[in-house]
């Protein structure tokens, strides 16, 4: 089967082709990624009005790319897949149209994607990978540790209870004027810098549970930046940032795989890291000697689909069709939708 994957809940705009066989491991036909960060860059934010008319500029010309690429009609597609949340409202109405679109000419199932799940099915392309496993989901809108059981079933274990990591390494980057996305530009900045140089907090470091917490740190880099002495001690303060956070990291990743231990009787023991937080050098370090100090397995994806991408939403389209999951050409985009049901009310867009 083949399906076309379509992304566009965020700030990248993304078109991809995947096939598999019957049960065989899928593989990717052509893909597209349109990154708009020179669109955003200005703001030191993804601005959601732009984001949404970037996504119409570019992504009819990415789906004709795919398919020019991989010398297909729309007839040999067998689904079109489109992240149908969570998002951005604007750009997934952009995406979410474009794939009924197509499926409702080229007559072929719609369907539905989960950004999340699309994230969390990422890995199985490149690794060879059952479930369960734990996946550790760190970008720049999410923050959170889920138990995958299998194709959307998922149990959260935790997740921030305000900013997400990623969204924290770009604030303090703007602090800095290091420019945007900012997690690139603090890890540069780092690596001349000294961890220890300026005491930060380890919030949550030490308590139950798996949540997570950057605000409180976010505003220790602001007070430690406004008292420096100029010139501004830039590494130092991103250096110890990035260990604070790693810190972090490791003590409530280490609290998640003890319960997922626990709920899965010892099964899957395998640590999955994505999300565009899942780049940084430091972090996977940490987490690599995590794991082999508990006898876990690391699973980091290549960085193409560790960030938002169209190959992503065909593997998670692929998994669903097999199942026979397929969406309603009326389905209405969910700007929130969490993939775990029991853990926060479900608010409907109904757009
Ligand atoms: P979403 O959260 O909806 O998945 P996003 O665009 O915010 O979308 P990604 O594209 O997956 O997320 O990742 C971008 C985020 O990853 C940004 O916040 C960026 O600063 C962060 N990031 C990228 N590289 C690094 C790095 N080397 N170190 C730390 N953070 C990084
Ligand atoms: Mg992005
Ligand atoms: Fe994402």
């Amino acid at each position: 089967m083949i399906v076309l994957g379509l992304e566009t809940s965020c700030d990248e705009t993304a078109a991809a082709l995947v096939a598999a066989e019957d049960g065989g491991r899928p593989h990717v036909l052509a893909e597209r990624v349109y990154s708009q960060i020179a669109e955003h860059a200005p703001y030191a934010g993804v601005v959601p009005e732009i984001a949404a008319r970037a996504h119409v500029a570019h992504l009819d010309r990415l789906v004709a790319e795919v398919m020019a690429e991989a010398g297909l009609d729309y007839g040999d597609v067998d689904a079109v897949a489109a992240t149908a949340g969570p998002g951005l409202i604007g750009g997934l109405l952009v995406g979410l149209t474009t794939a009924k679109a197509i499926a409702l000419a080229a007559e072929r199932p719609l369907v539905a994607v989960n950004h999340l799940e699309a994230h969390a099915l990422s890995p199985r392309l490149e690794a060879e990978l059952d479930f369960p496993y734990l996946l550790l989901l760190v970008s720049g809108g999410h923050c959170q540790l889920l138990t995958v059981h299998d194709v959307g079933r998922f149990t959260r274990l935790g997740s921030t209870i305000d900013d997400a990591v990623g969204e924290a390494f770009d604030k303090v980057a703007k602090m800095l004027g290091l420019g945007y996305p900012g997690g690139p530009a603090v890890e540069r900045a780092a690596a001349a810098g000294d961890p220890g140089a300026i005491p930060l907090p380890r919030p949550l470091k030490g308590r139950a549970g798996c949540d997570f917490s950057f605000s409180g740190l976010k505003n220790a880099v602001r007070l430690a930046v406004a008292a420096a002495e100029p010139p501004l001690p830039v590494a130092d303060i991103c250096a110890s940032f990035q260990a604070a956070v790693t810190e972090v990291m490791v003590d409530r990743v280490g609290h998640a795989m003890s319960l997922h231990e626990e709920r899965t009787a010892g099964r899957g023991r395998a640590l999955v890291v994505a999300g565009g937080v899942a780049a940084n050098q430091a972090l996977r370090q940490a987490l690599a000697s995590l794991a082999a100090g508990r006898d876990w397995r690391l699973v980091v994806p290549p960085l193409r689909l560790c960030t938002d991408n169209g190959v992503m939403v065909a593997l998670a389209g692929i998994e669903r069709l097999r199942r026979g999951l397929t969406d309603p050409l009326d389905v209405a985009p969910r700007p929130r939708w969490p993939l775990d049901p029991g853990a926060a009310p479900l608010p409907f867009a109904g757009v």
